[in-house]
C-alpha cells in the first residue's frame, strides 16, 4: 500500500515537473544531441559563494540574474593541497591545470614544477585564447592561466609571461608591472614589437579591428563598480569573444574573471559584493547570448572559493518593511572552505551538473575540447 502511494506520488511529481518545464519555457538539454564543444568560456567570480549570489538576488528584490539561465548547476570543492581554505593562487592553478597545489602557487605543483595550463594547451592545439579581468592581469587568478611562478607576489615576473605565450587577447589592470619595473624593461613596447596592439581604455578596446590585443587600463587594480568602473566587463567580454571567434576556425578558450567580488568579502562590504556580482552577471549574460548564437560553445561559471563567510540571517522581525527583512553578515575577513556553485550553459553543460573537485573542471573542459 505504502509502495503504491509512493509510486503515485513519484508519478505526480514527474508529471508536475514536466508541466512546470513546459510552463517555464525551459527546454531540457539532451547531452547526446549537443554539438561537439568548440569554444569554452570559463568564468570565475573571485570569492563568489552561494550567499553572494543569493544576497545579490535578494538585494534586487528577486529580479533574476543571468546566472539563473544556466541549464545545469553543480558544486565545487575548493580546498588546496596544503589548506582546507584555499587562496586564489592555488584555486586558480587548480582551475587552470587540474592540479591541487599549495596556497600562493601560480601554475606550479606542490614540488614547484610548472604544470601546463588549459590556456596553454588550447594554444598548442591551434585555438585562440584570451583572459579578461577586473583587477590586474598579473593578479593570482588570470596569472594562474598563463604563468608558472612559486609565489603570486612575483607580479613583474608574471607580466613577462604575456610575452612568452601567444594569448590573443588580455584585458585588465596592472600596467605598472609591465612598465615600472626593477629591470627597467618596458614590456608594453616589447608586446607591440611582437605584434600586439596595446591600449589603455575601453573605447580603444571596442574600436579594435586586429587580431592581438592587450589592454592595461590601470596601474594596478581597476576601480570597483562603486568607484565608477561602469560596464567595462560585459562590453570587454563581448569584444574579446568577437576577436577570438575571428582569430581561429578551430575555436577558442577564454577565462573571464569577476575579480573584485572577493574584495567586497574581505572588506565585509555587502554593497561591493552585490555590485561586483551584478557586473559579473552582466558578463555571464553576454557569454550565454554568445553561446545561443554560436552552437558548440560551452560556458562554465564558478568561483575559486568563497570570501567573507557571508550569511543572510533574518534581520528585523517586521518583514513588511522594505530593506529590513535580512541582514548581510560576514563571519570572517578571509576566505572560507565551503563549496561554491557551478553554473553551466551550452554544449556539454550537462557534464558539470554534479559535485566536483575544482580540478575536475578544467580536466572536463580539456576532454570536451579534445585537447592533446
Ligand atoms: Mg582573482
Ligand atoms: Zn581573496
Amino acid at each position: 500500500m505504502k509502495n503504491v502511494t509512493m509510486r503515485v506520488c513519484t508519478l505526480a511529481i514527474i508529471i508536475l515537473s514536466g508541466l512546470f518545464s513546459v510552463l517555464s519555457g525551459y527546454a531540457l538539454q539532451n547531452p547526446d544531441n549537443d554539438p561537439p564543444v568548440k569554444n569554452v568560456i570559463f568564468m570565475i567570480g573571485d570569492g563568489m559563494g552561494l550567499a553572494h549570489v543569493a544576497g545579490t538576488i535578494i538585494n534586487q528584490n528577486y529580479q533574476p540574474l543571468n546566472l539563473e539561465r544556466a541549464q545545469f548547476v553543480g558544486l565545487a570543492k575548493t580546498y588546496s593541497a596544503n589548506n582546507r581554505v584555499t587562496d586564489s593562487a592555488a584555486a586558480g592553478t587548480a582551475l587552470s591545470t587540474g592540479t591541487k597545489t599549495y596556497n600562493g602557487a601560480i601554475g606550479v605543483d606542490e614540488n614547484r614544477q610548472p604544470v601546463k595550463t588549459i590556456l596553454e594547451k588550447a594554444e598548442d592545439n591551434g585555438l585562440a585564447t584570451g583572459l579578461v579581468a577586473t583587477y590586474s592581469v598579473t593578479n593570482a587568478t588570470p596569472a594562474a592561466f598563463i604563468a608558472h611562478v612559486e609565489s603570486r607576489n612575483q607580479e613583474e615576473r608574471i607580466a613577462e609571461y604575456y610575452l612568452e605565450t601567444d594569448v590573443d587577447v588580455f584585458l585588465g589592470g596592472g600596467a605598472k608591472f609591465f612598465t615600472e619595473r626593477r629591470d627597467g624593461r618596458d614590456l608594453t613596447r616589447e608586446l607591440r614589437d611582437k605584434g600586439y596592439t596595446m591600449v589603455d581604455n575601453l573605447e580603444d578596446i571596442l574600436a579594435f579591428e586586429g587580431d592581438k590585443l592587450g589592454a592595461l587600463l590601470s596601474g594596478n587594480a581597476m576601480p570597483k563598480m562603486v568607484e565608477g568602473r561602469g560596464d567595462y566587463l560585459p562590453r570587454a567580454t563581448g569584444k574579446a569573444l568577437e576577436i577570438l571567434k575571428r582569430n581561429s576556425d578551430k575555436g577558442f578558450f577564454i577565462m573571464v574573471e569577476g575579480s573584485q567580488i572577493d574584495g567586497g568579502g574581505h572588506k565585509k562590504d555587502a554593497a561591493v559584493v552585490f555590485t561586483e556580482t551584478v557586473d559579473f552577471d552582466e558578463a555571464v549574460g553576454v557569454a550565454f547570448d554568445f553561446a545561443d548564437r554560436n552552437p558548440g560553445t560551452l560556458v562554465v561559471v564558478t568561483a575559486d572559493h568563497e570570501t567573507g563567510g557571508l550569511s543572510i540571517p533574518s534581520g528585523k522581525p517586521d518583514f513588511s518593511l522594505p530593506d529590513q527583512g535580512v541582514n548581510y553578515e560576514f563571519s570572517t575577513g578571509g576566505h572560507t572552505g565551503i563549496f561554491v556553485p557551478i553554473y553551466a550553459y551550452g554544449a556539454g553543460a550537462a557534464n558539470f551538473s554534479r559535485v566536483m573537485e575544482n580540478i575536475e573542471i578544467p580536466r572536463m573542459m580539456e576532454q570536451l575540447l579534445n585537447l592533446k
